[in-house]
């Protein structure tokens, strides 16, 4: 099914002597994915130092090879065929988080491979107003920001700065993106090393209460138990997605071992070893029922990477 590595032997033995046994070839990426689903990469690297990550983007430069960086992989649709290349993950220094007060600011300082809900456990310990919105995203911070996750508020709105680095600039740097509903204006081909997030200082036992309160809310409306991406399509403006995909009478449908949750009508399901294929197929079946129906072209929110076509048998 996939399709032959682009790495030279050279290739492998310069990723070798850069990463050790943190370089892996011919990786299976469906572990790295909270659908549990995606082929495999030529080169899964993971990354624990800013200095490694600068080697590893001028590796890919000087050699021209595609790339591509995986945070949690909670928010990702991997074809099939896997993903060319080399994928990064950060992990070591880049999973830091440090919390600290600044007059009436709580300063959150978070390498990008930090885990969001433990980011936001600890901000709303020391009272961060606001961290409600991010509370029950699972992913990293480079995922969040990339993403500009959020619900009612953004992670954008409490960034003060983002640094990265990028194959052609290895060295981190800071940049200054604009933030969207559900993405940003970051450029393609910067990692995101780091990011410092600042909320107002507020009561930390009403901080602790509301994000609670919201965590059960989700137990109880997203199809937890089985494996998921989140939302899959973007909310379009005026409306929810949810409610057209129910509406268009598409919950329960299914592809394969995707499925529309009956839960939660934005969210896919992997019910039964669901491939790529098949959760493509429902998402476009989803789609064209919604148009259909609605009018409505509704835009994906899942990112998808890596290699869909079917080879020939
Ligand atoms: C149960 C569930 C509930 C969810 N609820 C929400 C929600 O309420 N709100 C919401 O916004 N999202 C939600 N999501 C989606 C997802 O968790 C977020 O989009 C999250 O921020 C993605 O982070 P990640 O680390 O998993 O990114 P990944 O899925 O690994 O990657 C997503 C994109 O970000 C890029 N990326 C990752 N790390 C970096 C980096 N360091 N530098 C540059 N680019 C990077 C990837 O290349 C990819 O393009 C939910 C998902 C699940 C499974």
């Amino acid at each position: 099914m996939s399709e032959p590595s682009l790495l030279l032997a050279r290739d492998q033995t310069v990723l070798r002597d850069l990463l050790g046994d943190r370089v892996r070839f011919d990786e299976p990426l469906a572990s790295h994915t909270s659908w549990r689903i995606g082929g495999p990469a030529d080169a899964f690297a993971d990354v624990a130092t800013t200095d490694e990550l600068a080697a590893a983007l001028r590796f890919v430069f000087r050699r021209r090879l595609p790339w591509f960086v995986l945070g949690s992989g909670s928010n990702l649709l991997i074809g099939d065929g896997g993903i060319r290349g080399l994928v990064f993950r950060l992990s070591g220094e880049f999973a830091r988080i440090e919390v600290e007060l600044e007059d009436d600011l709580v300063v959150v300082r978070a390498g990008a491979s930090a885990s969001m809900p433990a980011l936001t456990a600890q901000a709303a310990s020391n009272g961060a107003v606001g961290i409600g919105s991010l509370a029950g995203i699972p992913g990293s911070a480079g995922g969040a920001l990339r993403m500009n996750a959020g619900t009612d508020r953004e992670i954008g709105e409490f960034v003060r700065d983002v640094w990265v680095q990028a194959p052609t600039k290895p060295e981190p740097h800071p940049v200054t993106p604009q933030y969207f509903y559900r993405h940003t204006t970051l450029a393609r081909d910067v990692v995101v090393a780091r990011v410092t997030l600042a909320f107002p200082k507020g009561d930390a036992r009403r901080v602790r209460e509301e994000m609670r309160a919201r965590l059960v809310r989700r137990k109880n409306t997203q199809p937890l138990q089985l494996p998921n991406a989140g939302s899959c399509f973007r909310n379009p403006p005026g409306d929810k997605a949810g409610r057209l995909i129910e509406a268009a009478g598409a919950k329960g449908w299914r592809e394969g071992g995707a499925e529309v949750s009956a839960l939660h009508a934005n969210f896919i399901v992997n019910r039964d070893g669901a491939r790529a294929r098949d959760v493509a197929a429902l998402l476009a079946r989803v789609r064209r029922a919604v148009v259909e129906r609605f009018g409505v072209e509704l835009e994906l929110e899942v990112h998808m990477a890596g290699v869909f076509r079917e080879s020939p048998a």
